[in-house]
C-alpha cells in the first residue's frame, strides 16, 4: 500500500465521505476541511460529515460545507486522524459499508482500521502529514486549504509548543505565512479567544484543582450540572486539562467531565516521562505519550478518581 494505491482509489471513487473521531478537535477538523478541499480540486463529489463543531472553527474555509448527517450511500470513505473504528464518528452510518475505506492518521495505537492505512505516529498532528500527503498527489495547497492545515498543526501542537513539533512544522508556517494566510489571526481564533462559557467552566475546574504525590499529579473535574449551568457548547472543556500540565513540578495531569448519560470522559496529559497512552490504554483508551484519553463508565467520581491516581501513581518516578 503506497500513497500511489490511495491516489488511485480516490481517482475511482464515485461518492465520497470524510469522516474524523468524535468531540472534534482543530486537527480533526482541519485535517477534514483541507481533505475536503482537495477533492474538491480533483473535481470529486465529496461530503464532509461532522455532528458537531466547536464554535471557534466556524470561521474556517469549507466549513459551512460540513454536514451534520446525510442519507446517501458511499463507496470510498476517508477517515482523518482518528486511532480507531469505536471514535470514528458515524462510522456504522457512512463507513463500514464502504467499497473502499482509507485512513490517514498520527495515533501511534492505530487499530490500521481501513484497507488502506496510511499512519505516521512521528508527525505531530494529522494535518502535517496531509503538508506532504497533498503535495505529493499534485494538490495545491491553496490559502484556502492552508488554513485548514495550519489549524489542525497549531492546536495539536498547542501553539508550536509541544515536543512533537519538527523543523518541518515551522517551515511550513513559514511557508504558509509567505502565501499570504494570517498565521497570528488564525492562532488566535483556534486557541487564545475563548467563550464565556468555556472562560466560566475552566475556573470552575481551576477552583477545583487539587495534588498528589507532592504535587506530581493534578486532578480536576466538571460535571454535567457545571455544563448546563454555564451553557456550555461543544468543545468549551477543552484546555482544562492543561492548565494542571502547566504547573511547575506536575508531571500528569487528570481532567473528568462527566459526560450526559453517566460516566466520565478522562482526559491525561503528561510533562516528560509518564506515557499516558499506557495508561489509557488499561482503561480502553489510547491516544499519544504525552496526550491521551479513555471513558470511564462505572463507579462514582471519587472511585474513577481513585482509580487513576493509583494508577498513574504506578508510572511516576
Ligand atoms: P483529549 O484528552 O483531548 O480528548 O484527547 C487527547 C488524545 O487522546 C487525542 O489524540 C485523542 O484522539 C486521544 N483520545 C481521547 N480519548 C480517547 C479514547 O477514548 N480512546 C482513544 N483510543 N483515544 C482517545
Ligand atoms: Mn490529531
Amino acid at each position: 500500500m503506497t500513497l500511489d494505491d490511495i491516489k488511485v482509489q480516490i481517482q475511482n471513487g464515485k461518492k465520497i465521505v470524510i469522516l474524523t473521531h468524535e468531540n472534534p478537535d482543530g486537527d480533526a477538523i482541519g485535517s477534514s476541511l483541507a481533505m475536503y478541499g482537495a477533492l474538491q480540486q480533483l473535481k470529486k463529489d465529496v461530503d464532509v460529515i461532522i455532528p458537531e463543531v466547536p464554535r471557534c472553527f466556524k470561521f474556517l474555509p469549507f466549513a459551512d460545507k460540513i454536514k451534520k448527517e446525510s442519507k446517501e450511500k458511499y463507496d470510498l470513505a476517508i477517515a482523518v486522524d482518528c486511532a480507531n473504528e469505536k471514535r470514528l464518528k458515524g462510522f456504522e452510518d457512512y463507513y463500514e459499508n464502504a467499497k473502499v475505506k482509507i485512513q490517514i492518521d498520527h495515533h501511534g495505537v492505530n487499530t490500521m482500521f481501513a484497507d488502506y492505512n496510511y499512519v505516521d505516529p512521528v508527525e505531530p498532528a494529522c494535518a502535517q502529514i496531509l503538508t506532504k500527503v497533498l503535495p505529493y498527489w499534485n494538490i495545491d495547497i491553496t490559502k484556502e486549504i492552508g488554513t485548514c492545515l495550519l489549524t489542525g498543526i497549531i492546536t495539536d501542537t498547542g501553539g508550536f509548543r509541544h515536543s512533537g513539533v519538527t523543523a518541518e512544522t515551522f517551515e511550513f508556517a513559514a511557508w504558509i505565512l509567505r502565501k499570504g494566510v494570517n498565521v497570528s489571526n488564525v492562532y488566535r481564533n483556534v486557541l487564545q479567544t475563548v467563550s464565556k462559557s468555556s472562560f466560566e467552566l475552566n475556573t470552575i475546574a481551576r477552583s477545583r484543582m487539587e495534588f498528589y504525590e507532592n504535587g506530581k499529579i493534578t486532578f480536576t473535574y466538571i460535571t454535567y450540572e457545571d455544563e448546563k449551568k454555564v451553557k456550555a457548547e461543544t468543545g468549551d472543556h477543552e484546555g482544562i486539562v492543561d492548565v494542571g500540565r502547566d504547573i511547575e513540578g506536575v508531571e500528569v495531569s487528570i481532567f473528568l467531565r462527566e459526560l450526559e448519560n453517566g460516566g466520565y470522559k478522562v482526559s491525561l496529559r503528561s510533562n516528560d516521562y509518564v506515557n499516558v497512552s499506557d495508561i489509557c490504554l488499561m482503561f480502553g483508551g489510547g491516544g499519544h505519550v504525552k496526550a491521551a484519553g479513555c471513558t470511564i463508565t462505572s463507579g462514582t467520581l471519587e472511585q474513577v478518581k481513585e482509580k487513576l491516581i493509583a494508577q498513574t501513581k504506578l508510572y511516576l518516578k
